[in-house]
C-alpha cells in the first residue's frame, strides 16, 4: 500500500467546485470535481449544529491545527475516508452557506471578513494523508490508524470496505431515515438509520453472522431482494407470533430465534398470555428472556433469572437445617442424609451449599421460607429445573 502525505492543498483547492446537498446534508463533491467528499459509506453531515461548524472556522481563522484528512485513491479520482465533517463544514463557510461570530458577536459570512482574514481562511494548507491500495490492506489501515473525531463504528467501516453497488442499494433501503418501514423496525431492532444499526443487522441475519464474507461475494451485486426478503421474513414472523409490542423485544437475537423456532406452529392467544402473566409474575427479573422462554416452551427457566433467597432467608434455613441435622446425626443436606456413602453424616458448611426451590418456580412454587431448603452445591446441582 502506497501512502502519500500532501501539503500544498488549500481551503481555497478543496472548496474549488463544492455542492452541498442542502436536503440530505452532505457535502458530495469538492477538488474541482476530484473530490467526493461524502462517498455511501460516511455517515451524514453531523457538524451542522452552528457550534462544531463554527469553530472548523474558528479554528483555521486563528491557525489552529484542523488534524490530519485522509483521502483513500482511486484511479485518478479521490475519496474522503476521515475528514468529511471538517471540508463540508469548510466548503459551506467558502460558500456563503455559514456564518460565524465576529469579535463583536455579528453573523458574519465570508464576504463580512476583511480581505486578511479571508486570504488566511482560503490560503490554509491542509494536512492530508491519501491512501492508495487494495481492499485488505485498507481495511488493515482501518484498524490500525486512529481515526480522528466520532470514530466509524464497525458497519461504517465494513460499508467503506466493502463500497460498491451492493451497498449503495442496501443504504436506500436500510439507512435511510426516510423509509417508511423504520418505525415497525424500530419496534424490534434497536439503534439508528444513520448510524447503519438496522443495515447491520440485516446483513447479520441473512449471512447468519458471516457479514464480512457476505459482503464480498456480493459486493458487485445490483439486486438486494434477498436481503430485504430475510429481513422481512424476520420483522413479519416476530410480529406475527407475539401481537403484543414491548420495548424489551428491541434489540433482541430475532435473526437467531427465527432460525431456531419459526418452523414451529404458536397459538397467537397463549402465546400473548404467557406474556403478560410472566411480565406480570414478580418472580421473574428478567424481561427480556420472556421471549425466548416462550419460544422453546418454557423449558430454560434460566432465561428469565428467577428471583433469589435473600441473605437472611438463607441464613435462618441453614441455621434451622443444622441444627435438626445434628440432633438426629444425618447431613444437613437432606439428599445426603438419603444417601448410605461417607457423607451420609457430613455436616456442610454454609458456603459449600445452595438454596434450593423446594417445589421448582416453573412448578408455581414461590421464592419464600416455606419453599426454600438448602442442598450441597452437588445435590443443588443434579436438581437441575430451577
Ligand atoms: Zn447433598
Amino acid at each position: 500500500m502506497e501512502t502519500i502525505l500532501r501539503t500544498d492543498i488549500t481551503v481555497r483547492d478543496i472548496c474549488e467546485g463544492f455542492v452541498y446537498n442542502e436536503l440530505e446534508g452532505k457535502g458530495l463533491f469538492g477538488l474541482n470535481g476530484k473530490l467526493t467528499i461524502q462517498p455511501e459509506y460516511q455517515r451524514n453531515y453531523i457538524y451542522a449544529d452552528g457550534k462544531k461548524d463554527v469553530a472548523v472556522i474558528d479554528s483555521v481563522l486563528k491557525g489552529y491545527p484542523l488534524g490530519i484528512i485522509y483521502f483513500i485513491q482511486v484511479d485518478d479520482r479521490y475519496e474522503v475516508l476521515d475528514g468529511q465533517q471538517r471540508i463540508t463544514s469548510l466548503g459551506r463557510f467558502v460558500t456563503h452557506k455559514l456564518a460565524i461570530k465576529d469579535k463583536n458577536g455579528m453573523q458574519q459570512y465570508i464576504d463580512g471578513l476583511n480581505a486578511e482574514d479571508r486570504d488566511k481562511v482560503l490560503n490554509t494548507p491542509l494536512l492530508i494523508y491519501i491512501c492508495k491500495g487494495t481492499e485488505g490492506e485498507i481495511k488493515e489501515w482501518f484498524q490500525t490508524i486512529n481515526i480522528v473525531g466520532v470514530a466509524l463504528n464497525n458497519q461504517e467501516k465494513l460499508n467503506a470496505i466493502y463500497s460498491g453497488p451492493f451497498v449503495t442499494e442496501l443504504k436506500k433501503e436500510f439507512s435511510n431515515s426516510t423509509n417508511a418501514n423504520i418505525q415497525k423496525w424500530s419496534a424490534y431492532v434497536s439503534g439508528s438509520a444513520n448510524r447503519q444499526d438496522y443495515l447491520e443487522r440485516a446483513l447479520q441475519w441473512v449471512s447468519q453472522g458471516n457479514v464480512e464474507a457476505y459482503m464480498s461475494k456480493h459486493r458487485q451485486d445490483n439486486d438486494i431482494t434477498p436481503v430485504k426478503t430475510y429481513f422481512n421474513a424476520v420483522i413479519d414472523w416476530v410480529s406475527g407470533v407475539f401481537k403484543d409490542v414491548l420495548p424489551e423485544m428491541r434489540g433482541l437475537e430475532w435473526g437467531r430465534l427465527y432460525e431456531e423456532h419459526h418452523h414451529k406452529p404458536y397459538n397467537v392467544t397463549s402465546v400473548s398470555q404467557r406474556v403478560q402473566e410472566l411480565y406480570a409474575d414478580p418472580y421473574v427479573t428478567n424481561h427480556k428472556g420472556v421471549f425466548e422462554y416462550i419460544l422453546g416452551g418454557e423449558k430454560q427457566a434460566s432465561l428469565l433469572n428467577i428471583r433469589v433467597f435473600d441473605k437472611a432467608t438463607i441464613n435462618r434455613v441453614y441455621a434451622q437445617q443444622t441444627e435438626q441435622a445434628k440432633a438426629l446425626g444425618i447431613s444437613n443436606c437432606p439428599d445426603c442424609a438419603l444417601k448410605d456413602d461417607a457423607n451420609h453424616t457430613k455436616i456442610w458448611k454454609l458456603n459449600e451449599m445452595d438454596a434450593d426451590h423446594v417445589t421448582a418456580w416453573s412448578k408455581g412454587g414461590a421464592t419464600d421460607e416455606n419453599n426454600c431448603q438448602m442442598l450441597c452445591r452437588h445435590h443443588n446441582r443434579s436438581k437441575g429445573n430451577k
